[in-house]
């Protein structure tokens, strides 16, 4: 059965990969993207691009009314757009914390609860929020970022007890390493430090984290909530 589904932050690294993943399981997918175009290969999978900024509410409520008349209400949601702005604490400014708060976890807030409208009224619903390993195990330098993806747990799990009964699931993903624009940017040396902490001895690849986040959406996963299923290689563990 095919249902309306949306990929924040789509349009590139583990969004592009979720929302592949989606389009050809033949769903009705709906990408968010900031700027830019979005990958040819979406267009061609029939995915549904719109623009919007999380951190505007505005453009959040825009965008649902869009895909409502090209899709219907989103039935799937999954929440995965994010930014970092590592720095050590005392390099650390109140702008940096409070816009990856802002983006990550305030952002999820307003996609989730403009999602919910829809998904009340049809008594069911599936959301994936995309954490990371970081919000479960801390990392110097990022401190912003793991407190917005901490919350996200938090999030997810106060709205599994609230929305439960309602038939609407709230699951969070918890990347560890994964090959991505985000991680390109390390250092050789940063690279293999990273890699000496994971068991499994290698970056995860953008699909692995779209098959769970898949699974989490599926009749398979029908009596998982609240629950975070880290995608790490056992680096958190
Ligand atoms: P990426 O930088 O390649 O993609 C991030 C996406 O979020 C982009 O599409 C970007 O446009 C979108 N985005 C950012 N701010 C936005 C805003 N204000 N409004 C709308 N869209 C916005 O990163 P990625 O590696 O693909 O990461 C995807 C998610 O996975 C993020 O939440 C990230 O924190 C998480 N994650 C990534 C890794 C990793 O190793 N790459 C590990 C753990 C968790």
């Amino acid at each position: 059965m095919s249902r309306s589904v949306l990929v924040t932050g789509g349009n590139r690294g583990i969004g592009l990969a979720i929302a592949r993943a989606f389009a050809a399981a033949g769903d009705k997918v709906a990408i968010t993207c900031r700027s830019g175009e979005p990958p040819e290969e979406l267009t061609s999978l029939g995915v549904l691009p719109v623009r919007c900024d999380i951190t505007d509410a505005g453009q959040v409520e825009q965008a649902y009314k869009e895909i409502e008349e090209k899709h219907g209400p989103v039935e799937v949601l999954v929440a995965n757009a994010g930014i970092t702005k590592d720095q050590l604490l005392m390099r650390m400014s109140e702008e940096d914390f409070t816009s990856v708060l802002d983006t990550n976890l305030t952002g999820a807030f307003r996609v989730v609860k403009r999602a919910n409208r829809g998904m009340l009224r049809a008594k069911k619903g599936r959301v994936v929020l995309v954490s990371s390993v970081v919000g479960l195990m801390g990392n110097p330098g990022q401190a912003n970022y793991a407190a917005s993806k901490a919350g996200l747990v938090g999030f997810a799990r106060s709205l599994a007890r609230e929305l439960g009964s309602r038939n609407i699931t709230f699951n969070v993903v918890a990347p560890g390493w994964v090959q991505s624009d985000m991680t390109a940017v390390l250092a050789e040396e940063q690279r293999e430090a990273a890699l000496d902490k994971v068991p499994l001895k290698r970056f995860g690849t953008a699909d692995e984290i779209a098959a769970t986040v898949r699974f989490l959406a599926s009749d398979d996963a029908s009596y998982i909530t609240g629950a975070v299923i880290p995608v790490d290689g056992g680096l958190g563990m």
